[in-house]
């Protein structure tokens, strides 16, 4: 098979629609202009069946009308300007210096989506017929990834085989992450006037009491050969009482914690439950629930539970994406994994479909100021997918 290269013209193309994708701002729930600016583009590459589902997640299609799917699979969604004085490019401005385009979600993600859509537009000119791809620009990931998968799937009946999800990862291949469970501690005192504090039960002391043994509990968690040990941390602490010069009566505190291989959120839950005993205080503990309204107005509830996963080395989704990295970049490829938390959460961890990670753009720039993607790393990643599906559809129907 010859190699699949973007030819100058759709390069060009394809930086220009990447740059309008960074100049169009998208935080979580906001994605509405964005999702228009994708619904062109796809329909002008010749795209099939594009729509926006009920949550408003872009869909289109190449490829026939039926046989085996694969999914692309990237969020529309980017955080926050964290500190605009920390950026010495405007966040929405898409400069490109020495082959690096600059702004916020060039790298998470706007780079994956912008070569995952040229790369199933290059694809459709193979005259693909025993086997499609869909194209899945998803809302919303960064506060809840997973939930609009779910959507997807559950819901609106997109049934896929695989799924590759596009987010960065200096072109090497994801191949599991951990998962993550929000934890909410609560401890519970009684209020009294701040001059008499042995009258009341001081809320924040039972915290602190109950954060030194999480502190402990962290360095103890177990560990995965591949995906490396779970780990804790306490994010937010919040009191409340009535007044400055009163005892607080409640203190709730956050737990981010990771979930390597093995962990469940029963287990994590269960080892809070047991500091708790052990410090005999007043206290519970619960998973965070998450309640957001989509910018189609789509209401949406999930819990802060997000399960890890792994696919096996040796799996045929990962064994033909390596075959298509080498095919063509020439180079072999690197198999790893996610530090960070991905929609595979979802389509592996819950849904149980083949899934992998692959995508332009170098993760440890993302959230950070000055976020930058390479040019010519997005083009790679379009031509590897279409690489991808063109061999994984044909084994599929062979
Ligand atoms: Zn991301």
């Amino acid at each position: 098979m010859t190699k699949f290269r973007l030819g100058n013209k759709e390069r060009a193309e394809l930086v220009t629609f990447l740059q309008e994708l960074v100049r169009t701002p998208s935080p979580s729930t906001q994605e509405g202009p964005l999702a228009e600016r994708i619904m062109a583009e796809m329909k002008r590459l010749g795209f099939r069946h594009v729509r926006v589902d009920r949550i408003g997640n872009v869909i289109g299609y190449v490829g026939g009308d039926s046989g085996p799917l694969l999914m692309l699979n990237g969020h529309m969604d980017t955080v926050a300007v964290s500190d605009a004085t920390a950026w010495s490019y405007d966040p929405f401005g898409a400069d490109i210096v020495g082959g690096q385009l600059y702004g916020l979600g060039a790298c998470d993600m706007k780079g994956g989506l912008a070569a995952m859509i040229y790369g199933a537009a290059l694809l459709g000119q193979e005259k693909l017929e025993n086997g499609q791809v869909v194209v899945a620009c998803v809302v919303q990931e960064e506060p809840s990834e997973g939930l609009s998968s779910r959507v997807l799937i559950e819901e609106e009946g997109v049934r896929p085989d695989w799924v590759v999800i596009t987010e960065p990862s200096n072109l090497r291949i994801a191949r599991g992450q951990r998962g993550r469970v929000e934890l909410q501690v609560t401890t519970h005192g009684r209020s009294a006037h701040a001059s008499q504090p042995a009258l009341g039960e001081n809320a924040i002391y039972t915290a602190a009491r109950l954060i030194f043994g999480l502190e402990l509990l962290a360095g103890q968690l177990p560990t995965d050969p591949f995906l490396g040990p779970g780990s804790l941390a306490v994010t937010d602490i919040q009191s409340s009482a009535s007044s400055r010069n009163a005892v607080p009566d409640r203190c709730e505190i956050i737990i981010d914690r990771r979930l390597t291989l093995g962990e469940t959120k029963a287990m994590a839950l269960a080892e809070v439950q047991r500091i708790i005993a052990r410090e005999d205080v007043r206290a519970d503990v619960q998973v965070t629930e998450i309640a957001a309204t989509s910018y189609t107005g789509y209401p949406c509830h999930a819990t802060g539970f997000y399960p890890p996963w792994v696919i096996e080395e040796d799996h045929p989704l990962v064994t033909t994406l390596a075959r298509a990295v080498r095919a063509q970049t020439g180079h072999r490829a690197h198999v790893g994994h996610w530090d960070f938390s991905t929609e595979g959460t979802y389509t592996a961890g819950v849904a149980g479909i083949p899934t992998v990670g692959f995508g332009p753009g170098n993760p440890d720039l993302a959230h950070a100021a000055n976020e930058s993607v390479r040019v010519e790393d997005v083009w790679t990643a379009a031509e590897v997918y279409a690489r991808l599906a063109t061999e994984l559809l044909a084994q599929a129907t062979s």
